[in-house]
């Protein structure tokens, strides 16, 4: 009988070798080589080899398994594109450099398949890699190199370089009773977009207002100059807020052994934004705010009268933990977890 000749929609990774598979993704990518790339040596031998600027590396890394990380389909009825989970893998990681007040320099990428997998998904994840390092303006970013391997579900690991370019970074725990506590970036966008992934409104019907939350749930837009220059208006501590601005704003509080205090005043425009999705879903937009991960926004601390960076709002400030409380968070100094905010509590 004779066989279905393949096309590269119904072509699977169990299909190709692991070559044919790199083949057809390494054309996507920027491996580097260019003017200012940290690569020095891209793939083709067992190991890549990257310049170190100024002498030391920040290194992090960071792991989306299918079903914990994301659905392949939600209950919208969206699917997960490979460019969607190409970008965001990206974007995180890209985030943590940019959260020590760095630039990333290179990413390494490592992808768990299931043979069914068709070819076109890990090309469309290559091309939501490259998307999301020129959009995001990571302009000195490469690919370094990769792994490819099967397995029962999809599974990417990015692990990502970045230089500080001579400055210090900027560590969680230099905030300072009396400093100005900012936002650069969005906060609880991503999760109203994952609470209308996680609804049975179909996301069909979704109006252009809806569909931009649940855009930025699937490739977030971490602000990517917003953390060199918060380090060179000296920020005194900062992290990005990938668990939500509470729990990620109590673990730079308590590595400072600060309150930080936040104004409702300057959380409701952040709330207000969220209201295609809490009304449609009668939800609570500022519990979105204050719990919702993912928007990969950046929470800094600056001295008091530093003109904040371009990017940045001011939400609250730094004070001393009182005598009977300990470093966390609250909101015009009532602690969060007590009271209306119990649903928030670690
Ligand atoms: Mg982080």
């Amino acid at each position: 009988m004779p066989e279905i000749p393949l096309t590269e929609e119904t072509l699977t990774v169990a299909g190709l070798s692991e070559a044919e598979v790199l083949a057809r993704i390494f054309p996507r990518l920027d491996m580097g080589g260019s003017h200012g790339s940290a690569t020095l040596l891209g793939p083709g031998d067992d190991a890549a080899i990257v310049s170190a600027p100024d002498g030391r590396t920040l290194i992090s890394i960071d792991t989306q398994t299918q079903d914990q990380d994301f659905r392949p389909e939600w209950p919208s009825g969206y699917r997960t594109t490979g460019f969607d989970v190409g970008w965001k893998a990206a974007a995180q990681n890209l985030s943590d450099i940019n959260a020590m007040g760095g630039a990333a320099t290179s990413l390494v990428v490592s992808l768990t398949l299931p043979p069914e997998i068709p070819v076109s998904w890990v090309v469309d994840l290559a091309d939501g890699l490259t998307a999301a390092i020129r959009e995001l303006g990571a302009s000195h970013c490469s690919v370094a190199g990769g792994d490819l391997g099967r397995g029962r579900e999809i599974s990417v690991t990015v692990a990502v370089l970045g230089t500080l370019s001579g400055g210090m970074a900027v560590l969680r725990s230099g905030a300072r009773s009396g400093d100005v506590v900012a936002l650069a970036g969005t906060a609880g966008r991503a999760a109203a977009g994952l609470a209308l992934l996680e609804s049975e409104t179909s996301v069909q019907s979704l109006t252009p207002a809806q569909r931009a939350l649940v855009e930025l749930q699937c490739r977030p837009r971490p602000p990517l100059s917003a953390g060199p220059l918060a380090r060179a208006a000296g920020a005194t501590a900062m992290l990005d807020i990938s668990d939500g601005l509470v729990r990620d704003g109590g673990r730079l509080a308590a590595a400072s052994g600060v309150v930080l205090d936040l104004d409702p005043a300057a959380l409701k425009p952040l709330a207000e934004a969220l209201r295609p999705a809490s009304d449609l879903l009668a939800a609570d937009p500022m519990a979105w705010v204050l719990g919702g991960g993912e928007d990969h926004g950046l929470l800094a601390t600056f001295p008091p009268g530093v003109r904040l960076p371009p990017g940045f709002t001011a939400i609250g400030s730094v004070q001393a933990p009182g005598s009977t409380t300990g470093p966390g968070v609250t909101i015009a100094g009532h602690a969060v977890g007590t009271g209306g905010w119990d649903h928030f509590a670690d």
